[in-house]
C-alpha cells in the first residue's frame, strides 16, 4: 500500500464518520437518509454489482453489497 492509497482510505473513513455522526444526530429526520438511499442507483466497488436499496437504506454509506463486505472485513478490511 503506497501512501495514495493510504491517504485514499483515511479520506473515505473520514467521510464515512462524517456521514455517520451526521446521520446519528439526524435520526429524526429520515429525509437526508432517505436521500442518500435513493441517490444510490451504486455499485459494489468489488463485484460491480447493483447494491440493494435495503441494504443502502441500513448503511447509507455502503460501497460494497452485502456479499463482498462479508469477504473485505474477513480479509483484514484493508481496500486494495
Ligand atoms: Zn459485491
Amino acid at each position: 500500500m503506497d501512501v495514495f492509497d493510504q491517504a485514499q482510505k483515511l479520506d473515505e473513513q473520514f467521510r464515512q464518520a462524517a456521514l455517520n455522526e451526521h446521520l446519528a444526530k439526524n435520526k429524526d429526520c429520515h429525509g437526508g437518509m432517505r436521500r442518500l438511499a435513493m441517490a444510490g442507483k451504486r455499485e459494489c466497488r468489488n463485484c460491480g454489482n447493483k447494491i440493494p436499496k435495503a441494504r443502502l437504506k441500513v448503511n447509507p454509506a455502503a460501497v460494497r453489497c452485502i456479499r463482498c463486505q462479508d469477504k473485505w472485513e474477513k480479509e483484514g478490511g484493508i481496500d486494495d
